[in-house]
């Protein structure tokens, strides 16, 4: 009878997920622009129309469509450009008359620079001499979410783009923190520590529902702290341009750094994702110390996604993302089937992708060894061991004697052992204050070296 009413409420869960799903997926895919025609060639003097679209498909895009940006060689120039014209839901056309000032091929790039995927097109045209007929077609290439940058060779432009002063700090963070996703993180983050420290384990269901709700589905998971830390990577020399990014990265390494894993307790998406699908009644227990294996996991996607963006000059794991293929509703092989693997896991297993796979989870395992704040038994433990045993999904609580033995690095500051021990015998505290803050053994990581009690959990 308890498996018939798990599997029910299995089954509410998963529709209700499906629900959310579609209700999302008709309008939040990738910002896309298309020109019209797709080819084009002239002589010197002829004038071009050309009609350009751009559909701002995130649903709270931040550029405004004035701030469309078009890019030109020096052989072609904008005569003139019509108003933007709403013709549909999010949906801008504009028409440009392309003067061909001299022969050979010209080129005209649309570029919306954006936190997000941004968007891009651009179409060549062929020029011949004054009143010779073209020779060859051009062509147009559709948007493919990356900036000019990745995807063509430079070209000496003469266009609007490069004629804006660069921009200052000072606007770079006003850029930035006018983006309300910067806010959202900081909201919840507040929330969060509010609610650790009023011992308001249930308050966290709130936090990650609106995390998930708003950061995941609403904004697409664009931007989130793994493609981030790809942007960080690979614009480290450009940081006033992607300096929202920079904070969304640097949010939850700074969280961890005086609170611990509090973001990933309390405000990622992809956590509360995997934290809504588990049900506890079929938790699947895995072998001994598989556990701790698999945990180690984390480095080498952590390596393979940071090598894949270097190598490719862009945010490849963006690509393969199961988290995005759900939250934008992109179905695509590698990451859907991704997707459905991750969805069934998370029913049995509790948060897979966070404890065995995320290379931003690895990353806060390290620097959660350094939080100015810890979970810490108090004189009150008699050990009874209810919190390892069952207050701590995370398995982040060593059975140990006299007392258990917290892994900071995978305690996520849920809150559970906090609110729900029967003597009241943990606290929140700088790490001094305890009497259980036994650091975790120091092993070997793969490509890290020796990595202070990254592996010690309950597994
Ligand atoms: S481990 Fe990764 S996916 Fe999981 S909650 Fe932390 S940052 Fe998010
Ligand atoms: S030790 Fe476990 S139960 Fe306690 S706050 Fe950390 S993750 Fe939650």
């Amino acid at each position: 009878m308890p498996f018939a009413r798990s599997l029910k409420r299995l089954s509410v869960s998963l529709l209700t997920g499906m629900a959310a799903f579609l209700i999302v997926s008709s309008s939040i895919l990738a910002c896309e622009i298309t020109l019209k025609p797709d080819k084009a060639s002239g002589s010197v003097g002829d004038i071009i129309k050309l009609e350009v679209t751009v559909a701002l498909t995130h649903r709270n895009c931040p550029v405004p469509i004035a701030d469309t940006k078009f890019k030109l060689t020096s052989n072609i120039k904008v005569t003139e450009q019509t108003q933007w014209v709403l013709t549909g839901r999010d949906t801008y056309k504009a028409t440009l008359s392309v003067q061909l000032i001299s022969p050979g091929t010209g080129k005209l790039e649309v570029i919306r620079d954006c936190v997000k995927e941004g968007g891009y097109a651009s179409i060549t045209i062929t020029i011949g001499a004054a009143g010779a007929a073209a020779v060859q077609p051009s062509e147009s290439q559709q948007s493919s979410g990356l900036p000019a940058s990745e995807t063509e060779p430079a070209i000496e432009p003469s266009g609007q783009a490069d004629d804006e002063p660069e921009m200052s700090w000072g606007e770079a963070f006003k850029e930035a923190f006018a983006q309300p996703f910067i806010w959202a993180y900081l909201g919840l983050a507040a929330f969060a520590y509010a609610g650790l420290m009023m011992r308001k384990r249930r308050w966290r269901y709130i936090s990650l529902a609106f995390s998930m709700v708003y950061l995941g589905f609403f904004l697409g998971l664009c931007p989130c702290s793994i493609g981030a830390m790809q942007n960080f990577v690979l614009h480290l020399g450009d940081a006033k341009q992607y300096l929202a990014q920079f904070i969304v990265l640097a949010i939850p390494i700074a969280l961890t750094l005086f609170l611990g894993r509090l973001y990933c307790g309390w405000v990622c998406p992809m956590g509360a994702v995997q934290q809504f699908l588990y049900r506890k009644d079929l938790a699947i227990k895995l072998p001994d110390g598989l556990g701790v294996r698999l945990r180690k996991l984390r480095f080498v996607v952590l390596g393979g996604i940071l090598i894949a963006a270097l190598y490719t000059g862009t945010t490849a794991f963006a690509e393969i993302d199961p988290f995005k293929s759900l939250f934008n509703a992109q179905i695509a092989p590698v990451p859907t089937t991704l997707l459905a693997l991750l969805i069934i896991s998370s029913v049995f297993i509790f948060t897979p992708w966070c404890r065995f796979l995320c290379p931003m989870g690895a990353v806060l395992s390290v620097v959660a060894k350094l939080a100015r704040r810890q979970v810490a038994f108090t004189a009150e433990c008699k050990n009874c061991g209810a919190c390892a045993k069952s207050f701590c999904d995370y398995k982040a609580i060593v059975p140990g004697k006299p007392l258990p033995v917290i892994a900071q690095n995978e305690c996520a500051r849920c809150g559970e052992c906090l609110s729900r021990c029967p003597r009241g015998a943990m606290e929140y505290n700088r790490p001094e204050g305890g009497t259980s803050n036994a650091p975790a053994p120091s092993i070997p990581v793969p490509g890290l070296g020796v990595v202070p009690g990254v592996s010690l959990a309950n597994e």
